[in-house]
């Protein structure tokens, strides 16, 4: 059995997956906001109702924020900032008595959607998370993609490509740069766009609505953001080249990105035809949990 933890900032879930990806439970506790010692407890808590209630012992997973830095071994860049300079895997390993595998969140979407999900058993596989940030992850054959500084599908950070000059230098971001790929495509990048250009704040649903009702400047920023998102993934289709690119988070239920972004991408990515399929997760919001009880493989 395998037990997989997605560690977010409001709420912790746990599952537990038989071997052939069947879920046999499932828990969720509420996050200890700003308190390191009891949301290892909690996690703790929840491996423990899970076996309770399966009868069975399991292997621990952990889908994170941010990631264990392979330079120092401890957290780094989770935006639930206590968690950041813990030696995360470690702690939570003496609390359950096992070894426990961390991952952060994006690699586990992306695992969870290449091994049964919309890109299983495709090769490359690129996973975006679209939500209240922007993160990205990257599995090949069924691996997690880690890289020796643990940021290897991170595409949020990187700048929005082919700038047009009222893009130029881009919103501030909290990493410290400008014009980051996340200031765009996350829902909040969408909601301060349309606010700049209406004087009118609502949240990414609201304009999506209002752009199903016929509203043109909703219409225009959706069409801005999709443009933007052909932009951005065009660049890792120049570098990776993945077989399946799959949208996961809250804007991937905008169901017209999966025809809108393939059709503009193709002027932007260096070749003279695109084929790569953009799929919505196959797991919805569960992908995250169980991508992090696949850390453990079928190796072990
Ligand atoms: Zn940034």
């Amino acid at each position: 059995m395998r037990i997989g933890i997605d560690l977010g900032g409001t709420k912790i879930e746990g599952i537990a997956l038989a071997n052939d990806g069947r879920e046999l439970a499932r828990q969720r506790l509420a996050t200890p906001r700003h308190d390191y010692d009891a949301t290892l407890r909690t996690i703790a808590e929840l491996v423990a109702r899970l076996e309770r209630e399966t009868g069975e012992m399991g292997t621990v997973g952990v889908g994170m924020p941010g990631t264990l830095s392979p330079a120092t071994g401890l957290v780094k860049n989770a935006n639930s900032t206590w968690l950041n300079g813990r030696a995360f895997d470690r702690d939570l390993a003496a609390l359950v008595g096992r070894e426990v595998r961390c991952a952060n969140d994006a690699n586990c979407f992306t695992l969870s959607e290449a091994t049964d999900g919309a890109a299983k058993n495709a090769a490359v596989v690129f996973g975006v998370i679209v939500g209240t940030g922007t993160g990205g992850g990257i599995v090949v054959h069924g691996r997690v993609l880690t890289g020796p500084n643990a940021i290897a599908g991170e595409w949020g950070h990187v700048p929005l490509p082919w700038p047009r000059d009222e893009e130029r230098p881009g919103p501030a971001c909290y990493c410290g740069k400008n014009g980051c790929v996340e200031t765009y495509l996350s829902g909040p990048g969408l909601t301060r766009d349309y606010h700049a250009a209406t004087g009118t704040e609502i949240d990414a649903a609201g304009i999506a609505a209002r752009a199903a009702g016929g509203d043109a400047q909703a219409e225009a920023a959706l069409e801005r953001y999709e443009d933007r998102m052909a932009r951005a993934l065009a660049t890792v289709l120049n570098v990776l080249d993945p077989d399946v690119v799959v949208l996961g988070g809250g804007m991937s239920r905008l169901v017209r990105l999966y025809d809108s972004v393939p059709r503009l991408w193709q002027e932007w990515a260096f070749s003279d035809r695109v084929t790569t399929p953009l799929r919505p997760p196959a797991h919805g919001d569960a992908s995250g949990v169980r991508g992090a009880a696949w850390l453990w493989g079928g190796d072990e």
